[in-house]
C-alpha cells in the first residue's frame, strides 16, 4: 500500500465500509488538542516513555486541519476530540480550546475532560451545558483515583445527563496507581447508569471489563488499537473471549487513536475483520452503536 494517508489508503478505507453497505464510519475514539499539547503528547509517544522505553512512531503527523479532511476522506461521518490533563488546572482550559475546536468542526463530537481537583464538578456541569457530548478521563495519565471524593459530583452529574464518558482505565500500555478493574468498578457500583466507554478495549484486562459491559447496560468498550499487530504483540486478546467479544455486538464502538498511532488507520479496520465474527457484527462496531448512543 502507498503512503499512510495517501489516496490508496483513503480509497481502501472507503472500499471498507462500502462492501458492510455502510454509509461511512464512526470513530469515537480520536484525538485533537492544542497544537502544543499535542506536540508535547507526540514527542512523549516518540521518546518511548509512553511504553516502558519503546519509540512510538505517530504516523499522521499533519497539522490539525489536513487530520479533520483525512478522516472526512475515509467516511468518518463522526469522530470525537478526546484530550484529557496530566495536571490539576488544566481541564478548564483544555475544555475552551475543545468548544472551540466543535464549533468549527461540526462532525467533531463536542469532548470535554476533568481532573479529580475543587470546582471539578461545576466545570463538568458549564461543558454539558456548553454543549460538551463525550468526555475523556485518562486514569494513567491523569494518576488520580476515579473513587476521588472530588470526581463523586463529575460522575454523578454525567450520569444524570446521559453524557458518556471514555475511561482509559485499563493497565495497558502501562499501568498507573487506579488503572485496572477494581477503582472504576466501585464508581459504577455507585453510578451504575453512568455510560462509561472502556479505552482501548480495557487492555490487557480484557475480560474483566467485558464483564462490566455485561453486568451494566451503559458500559461500552471501544476498539481503539485492539486486535492491532501491535496491540496484539503486547496484550494479546484472549481467543477465549471470543464468544464474550460477539456476544456484546452491541457495546463495542470502533475507536482508532487516530492520530497516535504507529500503523496506518486501514490496519484497524482490517484487525477487527480478520476477528471474522462477521458483518453484522462489523457493522454494529464501525457506525450503528455510536450512530444509536450519539443520534447520529
Ligand atoms: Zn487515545
Amino acid at each position: 500500500m502507498g503512503e499512510a494517508g495517501g489516496a490508496e489508503e483513503v480509497a481502501a478505507v472507503v472500499a471498507f465500509w462500502r462492501e458492510l453497505g455502510l454509509p461511512g464510519l464512526v470513530d469515537i475514539h480520536t484525538h485533537f488538542m492544542p497544537p502544543n499539547v499535542m506536540a508535547k503528547v507526540w514527542e512523549f509517544f516518540e521518546e518511548g516513555h509512553a511504553l516502558g522505553g519503546q519509540a512510538w512512531p505517530i504516523t499522521y503527523r499533519q497539522p490539525g486541519e489536513e487530520r479533520v479532511a483525512l478522516l472526512r476522506a475515509f467516511g468518518v461521518r463522526m469522530f470525537s476530540a478526546l484530550l484529557y490533563p496530566h495536571k490539576p488546572g488544566m481541564a478548564e482550559w483544555l475544555n475552551s480550546w475543545a468548544a472551540g475546536f466543535a464549533a468549527r468542526t461540526p462532525d467533531a463530537l463536542h469532548s470535554a475532560t476533568f481532573f479529580a481537583e475543587p470546582g471539578a464538578g461545576r466545570y463538568v456541569a458549564e461543558a454539558i451545558g456548553a454543549g460538551a457530548r463525550l468526555f475523556k478521563a485518562h486514569l494513567q495519565v491523569g494518576r488520580y483515583d476515579p473513587r476521588d471524593a472530588l470526581l463523586e459530583p463529575v460522575w454523578g452529574v454525567l450520569a444524570e445527563a446521559g453524557v458518556p464518558v471514555v475511561v482509559h482505565c485499563g493497565s495497558g500500555p502501562m499501568p498507573g496507581p487506579y488503572t485496572g478493574p477494581g477503582p472504576i468498578s466501585e464508581v459504577l457500583a455507585r453510578h451504575p447508569r453512568l455510560t462509561a466507554i472502556i479505552a482501548h478495549l480495557g487492555a490487557p484486562e480484557y475480560g474483566e471489563f467485558l464483564g462490566l459491559a455485561e453486568r451494566y447496560r451503559s458500559v461500552y468498550l471501544d476498539t481503539a488499537a485492539a486486535f492491532t499487530d501491535f496491540l496484539e504483540w503486547l496484550a494479546p486478546f484472549p481467543a477465549a473471549l471470543r464468544p464474550r467479544l460477539a456476544a456484546a455486538a452491541d457495546r463495542i464502538l470502533l475507536g482508532s487513536d487516530f492520530p497516535n498511532i504507529s500503523y496506518p488507520y486501514l490496519h484497524q479496520l482490517q484487525a477487527l475483520a480478520r476477528l471474522d465474527l462477521g458483518t453484522a457484527w462489523l457493522r454494529a462496531v464501525c457506525h450503528d452503536n455510536a450512530a444509536l448512543l450519539f443520534g447520529l
